[in-house]
């Protein structure tokens, strides 16, 4: 019997490639270390039928997605945080967590590692706000590396795109960076061995090429690997050093400028229009111009000092007790817009992602607004 292929519209797709998608673009190996992103209930493995995408994952977001037929939520906030002991449904956690048990609903959470990259939630809280130049506020440090290898020259042209292609050599917005010299390789290739070049039991000079390389330390395994199967040598030569030199397009919160400058005024009223706002909390104004803006989305009173050393005018933030507006001193604008006010754009963020990878795939965005806190005006 002849199969008709076009009855069979629906995309196939598993859990694990939309995973592998995210975590490309946020790896977990940039979440801080108290975090708990990833996948928290669920199976990789499983065939995905739908995506919805939302700030946290609550009981109501999970009956959505069951009642949308999509059974891969993918949330911002881990609603497992804390180590769990018991799961009886005495708490919101407990009772999300087994409606997604229940209810085969993979939950996947993408956190810290999403406000850690410049295109994650703070990057699109400052492409709200259309600031331009934009840099991250607090780098992370020690997270890049350097990989050195020897490669007879005929062969490092093969070796350098092996190492590009599993992700070496990119500075921020250059890609392919390398830096490359010749000199002169000796072996003696011992009993048992079965050298590339040269003779067993006689040293050979080979003229090679000595190739430098930096790659963000979470790649290590991957790259030696692949550098491992290009290189034509039975023992590949290679050195890895740790650098000091910050990951720039990595690290908390972000910073940049307004296309012009503004007054207090009109810059906090834009803000509350863009964030829809019922109110904002801020320190004293001071009737300086604004121009440098540092965002970040959630809790962010850590980065007051780097906000003040960067010389922003204004620190967008979330969270902030009454003791931390008094850091802010007198030439810095504190501004508190509300957690779930901050992030909330972060919903279409991943939403527009998944749905521009995969196009005729089914991709909603929770219609749900999970945020606890009112205002009564
Ligand atoms: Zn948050």
């Amino acid at each position: 019997m002849k199969f008709d292929v076009s009855k069979f519209k629906r995309i196939l797709m598993k859990i694990s490639a939309v995973i592998e998608h995210l975590e490309a673009i946020a790896s977990p190996a940039f979440q801080e270390t108290y975090d708990n992103a990833g996948l928290l209930t669920g199976d990789a493995q499983w065939e995905c039928t739908g995506i919805i995408t939302t700030l946290d994952s609550t009981e109501e977001v999970i009956s959505e997605a069951v009642s949308n037929n999509c059974n891969l939520v993918i949330a911002h906030h881990p609603i497992i945080f804390k180590g769990l002991k018991k799961i009886n449904g005495k708490n919101y956690i407990e009772r999300t967590i087994i409606g997604a048990i229940k209810n085969n609903i993979a939950v996947y959470a993408i956190h810290t590692n999403l406000d850690n990259v410049i295109k994650g939630v703070n990057g699109k809280i400052a492409e709200l706000l259309q600031l331009q130049n934009l840099t991250i506020l607090k780098p992370r440090e020690q997270l890049l590396k350097k990989l050195v290898t020897f490669v007879p020259l005929e062969q490092a042209e093969k070796l350098r795109t092996a190492l590009f292609a599993a992700g070496a050599g990119t500075l921020g917005k250059y890609s392919e960076c390398s830096f490359n010299v010749e000199g002169t390789g000796t072996f003696k290739a011992e009993e048992g061995a079965d050298p590339f070049a040269g003779e067993v039991g006689k040293r050979h000079e080979e003229k090679e090429m000595k190739i430098e390389v930096i790659f963000p330390g979470f790649l290590q395994d991957k790259l030696v690997r692949e550098m491992i199967k290009a290189h034509p040598y039975e023992e590949a030569a290679y050195d890895i050093f740790s650098l000091a030199n910050y990951l720039t397009d990595t690290g908390s919160g972000v910073i940049g400028e307004l296309p012009e400058p503004a007054d207090e005024i009109s810059f906090l009223q834009k803000v509350k229009d863009t964030f829809s706002l019922k109110v904002i909390r801020h320190t004293s104004l001071s009737g300086a111009m604004v121009t440098r803006v540092a965002v970040c989305g959630g809790a962010g009173s850590f980065l007051i000092s780097a906000a003040l050393s960067r010389h922003a005018d204004v620190f967008i933030t979330a969270d902030l007790k009454y003791h931390e507006f008094f850091d802010a001193g007198k030439n810095l604008l504190l501004v508190d817009i509300g957690h779930y006010e901050s992030e909330q754009f972060t919903i279409d963020l991943l939403h527009d992602n998944l749905k521009e990878k995969y196009p005729n795939f089914a991709v909603l965005k929770t219609k749900i607004k999970t945020n606890p806190v009112h205002y009564f005006i």
